[in-house]
């Protein structure tokens, strides 16, 4: 943390759908972090996933507006939807920066089994110059895994890496979309007007 910097956290997913183990994490690192904001960046094309296995952007953006609107610390940026071609994280990191200035450190949030890859990343080890890495975990994850993931890079960062456990993250999206398909209920695993959004258009069936 450098002193005197502002300090926004960046939710960086695909969030499809967003549920409530995300917005707990994001709660949770605002407070640890003492982050002054944070920005949900929902992805437009997640590099790693075939396009045709991903939600419609625009029902993915506007589910995210409605899971945080009642938060006066979130905002939603279309910064990854507007910007044609995969959504690279080192694209998102540059444009922030550029829009809330050189005074501001960002503090990159997303989940560890997502940043375990990050060497794999377009720029893999710059981005770790660009800002801080809040990796949050799901309970019975072994930091050991990630550790491993990063090899020596872990240790060289070790100051830019901050791991957060998320006992909500045992939520996940891939099991709301499949509770779904089997026609159970999700409901309570996220908030109530994604839940009415999801069914109101027919979404993960
Ligand atoms: P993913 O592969 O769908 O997710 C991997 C794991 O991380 C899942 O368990 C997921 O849980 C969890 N997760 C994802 N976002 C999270 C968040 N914000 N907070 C807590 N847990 C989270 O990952 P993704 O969502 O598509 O991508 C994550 C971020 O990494 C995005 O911003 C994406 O653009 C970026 N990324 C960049 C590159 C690149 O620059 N080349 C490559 C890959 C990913 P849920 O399924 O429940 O969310």
């Amino acid at each position: 943390m450098t002193k005197g910097k502002r300090r926004i956290g960046v939710m960086g997913g695909t969030f499809d759908p967003i549920h409530y183990g995300h917005l707990v994490a994001a709660a949770e690192a605002a407070e640890e972090f003492r982050l002054e904001q944070v920005v949900f960046v929902p992805a437009g094309q997640p590099p790693h996933k075939r396009p045709e296995t991903v939600t419609d952007a625009r029902h993915r953006f506007l589910m995210t507006v409605l899971a945080t609107v009642a938060n006066d610390v979130f905002v939603v940026s279309r910064v990854d939807i507007d910007r044609p071609g995969p959504s690279y994280t080192v694209d998102t990191l540059t444009e922030l920066q550029r829009l809330y200035g050189p005074e501001t450190e960002l503090y990159f949030i997303t989940g560890a089994d997502a940043m375990s890859q990050i060497l794999q990343w377009k720029d893999g080890e710059s981005l770790f110059e660009m800002c801080h890495f809040i990796a949050a975990t799901r309970p019975g994850y072994s930091l050991m895994t990630f550790k491993k993931a990063l090899g020596p890079v872990a240790q060289k960062f070790k100051d830019r890496i901050h791991p957060l456990q998320v006992p909500a993250l045992a939520i996940s999206s891939s099991d709301i979309r499949h509770r779904i398909r089997q026609g159970r209920s999700a409901r309570y695993l996220l908030p109530d007007p994604v839940w009415h959004y999801i069914m109101k258009n027919g979404l993960y069936r």
